[in-house]
């Protein structure tokens, strides 16, 4: 079973979440998406925890530009998809689709999602039902086109919609506030949609991040999860 430390970086200009895992069986620990060093060492420092590997979802450097300064300092692996490892910085370890990944007693699943950058991956804990979904899926809304194409988002948007119901994502951004109107203009006023404005505003309110949700919400409220077909999804991109 797995921690997790949520970490927000870049606030109030980019608002990235970088995230502290820790398998509890061993305490060993990584950080998913280290957006910056400063913030990730001060949480590390209050948990006494030093990670051992540092995962990877996308080369961009609001997700990637920690790696050096951690790996410097606690000797942390740089565990990212082997096609992009001419562009992760201090890249280590290469994996790939279909690959699994332990993190002490705690295995991850590959799984490519091609579509915002060529080489995206999902990292999904199957047994702790988490996925961190770096900048594919985000709280009602998806990334942007930088490097694949509509058909290659739909595809890979349909992988997560393949992920059980009752899985919890974690995504590379608090965009939640974006998402929310046209959200509701999109799915109207059901159950499931007056079921996430409440929990997302009561979080927003607090100052909390909105993740994690489960994906039970999100493939019922995120209007990039609705199309059937990749006809309709072309016309939301
Ligand atoms: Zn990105
Ligand atoms: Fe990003």
């Amino acid at each position: 079973m797995l921690k997790v430390y949520t970490v927000l970086c870049r606030a109030g200009a980019m608002d990235n979440y970088s995230y502290i895992l820790q398998d509890e069986a061993t305490g060993e620990t990584a950080v998913v998406d280290p957006s910056e060093p400063a913030p990730i060492i001060k949480k590390l420092d209050e948990l006494r925890l030093q990670p051992k590997y540092i995962f990877n979802t996308h080369h961009h450097f609001d997700h990637t530009d920690g790696n050096r300064k951690l790996k410097e300092l606690y000797g942390a692996k740089v565990v990212a998809n082997k096609n992009d490892a001419g562009r992760i910085p201090a890249f280590d370890i290469g994996v790939t689709d279909g690959e699994t990944f332990a993190l002490g007693h705690t295995k991850a699943d590959i799984i490519d999602v091609s579509a915002h950058t060529l080489g995206h991956i999902l990292w999904y804990f199957p047994d702790d039902k988490i996925v961190f979904t770096g900048d594919t899926l985000f709280n009602l809304s998806v990334g942007g086109l930088f490097e694949g194409d509509a058909a290659m988002m739909f595809e890979a948007l349909s992988k997560i919609k393949q992920l059980p119901d009752d899985v919890l994502f974690y995504p590379g951004h608090e965009y939640t506030a974006h998402g929310l109107a046209a959200a509701q203009r999109f799915i109207g006023n059901t159950p499931e949609m007056k079921e996430y404005l409440h929990l997302a505003q009561e979080r927003l309110q607090k100052g909390l991040p909105v993740a994690p949700l489960p994906l039970r919400l999100e493939k019922a409220c995120n209007p990039y999860l609705q199309p059937r077909t990749l006809q309709e999804f072309k016309h939301l991109m």
